[in-house]
């Protein structure tokens, strides 16, 4: 096996990782590393959890470490899709390079041009950027990409998907012609290939893993949701996330949950938030800070439960993931591999559940047909009155506090436990109008009982609202 102290990466990266802890390289380091020291292109097709972050960023730290930077005038250029990817490269990087004096600068959105400028105009060795940011700061003319020594381009089929493209293609023109080329890409569109046939030169490809397979450290599991009425699919979903996320009890420490569209991601977080879990959404339509310091807080364990859009969530590392709950079927079958490829990394065992109403059958079908094996069924998880597997960190109120310590004591059977009237209900938050899906346009009643809480009375509870109804929670009005 192939050790990192055989290639040839200079001592200071050397250092660095073997004090991140690393203690041989992944396939694609092993397999990459040695040609971009030699000063080859590199076409690395591999998922992220591969690896390959550190297998573009070791060796242009050792390629970078003679020389020195011009102002203006970065000499290396690291492209990723999204502004959340970049930072994760950023940070990388500042691992790797923390014993060289190498210099880099972060060109995101959100981020103040000012602050960028400064670091552009003192010089940097390495720029980590998106693409539209980047051609931002170009046009201002405050930034000369002549001086590139090696681009790398990171999750180009991301690029694709965002129609980035054409901002790829103009970026690679205006560096030089005898740049060296790190490209990377989980699969390999016609789109991309054409690219990779303009812009890299005698390229060494590399392929790590099939990109279509699932891990086997993941289990799987289809849970059908039949619609109690036709318009209500959304609400009956949220029904059974809820269920299926206290079934798993104390199992499920963190979970990301998938939905296709922002609007929904919104309402989802909004609805877990409302039942007393402890969720945030995440998705490109909000401030990169908020984004920013959502992730640090699911990273970092306060955060149980992140509501994402498959953009916002893709490439994201958070190395121990338990669960992953499609909310949706993706309608691409790839982002099913990717979305569920969040858990069960690094050998640890993962479980993704994916929700599947009778209108999804084809993107099952197409999901079942690329990874080449059905997705297990699994029953659905029985109906459970409102009580938090994990409680919110803030807003709770002294009754909720109550039912928590009640329901630590009952450790035993968490899913039987059944929130009294006695606690005062949560208030439901409603989505705000723009948010409101296509099933959500009838008449709104604001005093709905849900399967539980009461919306819209504060604190106050008519004893009419506290019986119980002879009805299946399925089926009850379900409004945020
Ligand atoms: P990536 O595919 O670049 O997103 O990396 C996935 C994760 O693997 C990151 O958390 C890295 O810190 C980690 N990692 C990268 N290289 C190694 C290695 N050689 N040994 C152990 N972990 C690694």
């Amino acid at each position: 096996m192939t050790k990192f102290s055989d290639l040839a990466l200079d001592p200071r990266v050397l250092k660095a990782v073997q004090e991140a802890g690393y203690e041989s390289p992944t396939p694609i380091q092993a397999q990459a590393i040695p040609h971009a020291l030699e000063g080859k292109d590199v076409l690395g097709i591999a998922q992220t959890g591969t690896g390959k972050t550190a297998s573009f960023t070791l060796p242009m730290i050792t390629l970078l470490g003679k020389g020195r930077a011009r102002a203006r005038m970065p000499r290396s250029l690291v492209l990723a899709p999204t502004r959340e990817l970049a930072a994760q490269v950023a940070e990388n990087f500042d691992t790797y390079a923390k014993h060289t004096k190498l210099t880099k600068a972060l060109l995101i959105g959100g981020v103040s041009f000012g602050e960028q400028d400064k670091l552009i105009d003192r010089g940097v060795d390495v720029l980590i950027a998106t693409p539209g940011r980047l051609l931002d700061h170009f046009e201002r003319g405050k930034l000369l990409l002549t001086g590139v020594q090696i681009m790398v381009v990171d999750e180009a089929d991301r690029m694709l998907d965002m129609g980035f493209i054409p901002d790829i293609e103009r970026i690679f023109s205006l560096t030089p012609f005898t740049r060296q080329t790190f490209f990377y890409s989980a699969t390999m569109a016609p789109e991309i290939e054409r690219i990779t046939n303009t812009f890299l030169q005698s390229a060494v490809k590399i392929e790590v893993a099939r990109q279509n397979s699932t891990s086997a450290t993941i289990e799987q599991a289809l849970v059908s949701v039949t619609p109690s009425r036709k318009d209500r699919s959304f609400a009956d979903k949220r029904n059974v996330l809820r269920d299926l996320i206290r079934s798993e009890g104390d199992a499920c420490t963190n979970a990301i949950i998938f939905c296709n569209r922002k609007i929904d991601v919104d309402v989802v977080a909004k609805s877990l938030k409302s039942h007393g879990f402890n969720a945030a959404p995440i998705h490109g339509d909000l401030e990169q800070r908020q984004r920013m310091a959502t992730l640090d807080q699911f990273r970092e364990g306060s955060l149980q439960l992140l509501v994402a859009s498959d953009v916002a969530a893709r490439g994201l590392d958070v190395p121990s993931v338990s669960h992953v709950f499609n909310f949706d079927v993706p309608t691409h079958p790839e982002d099913y591999v990717h979305r569920i490829g969040r858990t069960g990394r690094a050998g640890r065992k993962g479980k993704a559940y994916t929700l599947a109403t009778p209108a999804d059958e084809k993107y099952v079908t197409a999901i079942e047909t690329l990874v080449g094996q059905p997705i297990p069924r699994s029953e659905t998880p029985a109906p459970v009155k409102d009580a938090p597997a994990t409680p919110t960190a803030e807003g709770e109120s002294s009754g909720r506090r109550r039912t928590r310590s009640r329901r630590r004591n009952e450790d035993a059977a968490p899913a039987a436990v059944v929130e009294t009237a006695a606690a005062p209900p949560p208030v439901v938050a409603e989505p705000a109008p723009q948010e409101r899906t296509k099933q959500d346009h009838r008449p709104r009643n604001r005093n709905t009982r849900e399967d539980g809480p009461v919306v819209g009375l504060g604190d106050h509870v008519p004893d009419f609202l506290t019986r119980s109804f002879a009805v299946e929670p399925a089926v009850i009005s379900d409004e945020n």
